[in-house]
């Protein structure tokens, strides 16, 4: 998460995310299969305060979860900053699910775990829950470079997609600083449909999301894809009184509610399933009536 100011005050509205329409349930339309607690908090644990040891933790992890080599790939940015990594899984189409985390941290205080080690450290375990049954959308996992000095990595990463790769994108799902509480998702700055979805998906599996909204504080990568109209959603757990962990020396794995950040495994892995089903119908409805 990028701070913008040092007023710990959110804009936050809390609402819980009502599933409107979702009569019939998601869970019979959702197959996704999940690590062990075990896994994940191992994960979480094995992080380093580098941020170039982070990138390479991150690519290794990928590539354990079945990403192949052919599909693995970094991209340098035009600084002396680590690469952004990018894992492609393909699918049945060129339509592409996003999922996207920042590898890198503060510096200056704490570990860096909240922000970001909780995301970045959750993209092998969702390549796994994704790839165990075909897919209709082509899935991309990348952990973005430098999100603290200015969302430089996503920024350069969408810069550098041609507009046909940028039309492509159904949902860019951003995932930054978990595991402080149950799951949050920046409602104001979400497509609707993507929250829809998250709502949807929440139902079916019995997980919480709220509405946390952190306009006036802060920004996060999924901002450098609205600039190309791309349906972005950032999800993660801060409150207005957890805001003052990140980018303080309280950052560090005593500050994560290990059954929170489980649960926000559980819930994403679950998402990321209901929108490969979801995404797309809608056109493709409106392309069969015509
Ligand atoms: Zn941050």
């Amino acid at each position: 998460m990028r701070r913008t100011t040092e007023r710990a005050r959110l804009c936050y509205s809390i609402a819980l995310l009502v599933c409107l329409g979702c009569a019939v349930r998601a869970s019979s339309q959702v197959e996704y299969r999940l690590v062990s607690r075990e896994a994940i908090e191992g994960h979480l644990k094995s992080f380093s305060t580098k941020n170039n040891e982070r990138e390479a933790l991150i690519r290794k992890w990928l590539a354990d979860a079945g990403c192949k080599k052919s599909n693995l790939a970094e991209q340098s940015l035009e600084r002396k900053l680590p690469p952004n990594v990018i894992c492609v899984l393909p699918g049945e189409t060129a339509d592409v699910i996003l999922v996207g985390a920042h590898t890198d941290h503060v510096t200056e205080f704490g570990d860096g775990v909240v922000d970001n080690w909780t995301g970045a450290s959750l993209l092998a375990s969702l390549l796994y829950s994704v790839s165990g049954r075909p897919r209709r959308h082509t899935f991309v996992f990348v952990g973005f470079s430098a999100e603290e000095k200015g969302l430089v990595g996503s920024a350069y990463y969408a810069q550098h997609l041609t507009p046909e790769q940028r039309g492509h994108i159904a949902g860019m799902v951003n995932l930054d600083s978990l595991g402080l509480g149950p799951t949050e998702v920046w409602a104001t700055h979400a497509d609707k449909v993507l929250l829809d979805a998250l709502a949807a998906a929440a139902s079916a599996s019995n997980l919480r999301a709220e509405a946390m909204n952190v306009d006036e504080v802060g920004s996060a990568d999924s901002e450098s894809f609205a600039t190309y109209h791309i349906p972005r959603i950032t999800l993660h757990s801060v409150t207005q009184q957890t805001w003052p962990i990140l980018h303080s020396s309280r950052d560090k794995l005593d500050a994560i509610r290990m059954q929170d950040y489980y649960d926000s495994y559980h819930l994403i892995a679950a998402y990321l399933a209901y929108l490969d089903n979801a995404l797309g119908k809608t056109a493709d409805k409106a392309k069969a009536t015509k």
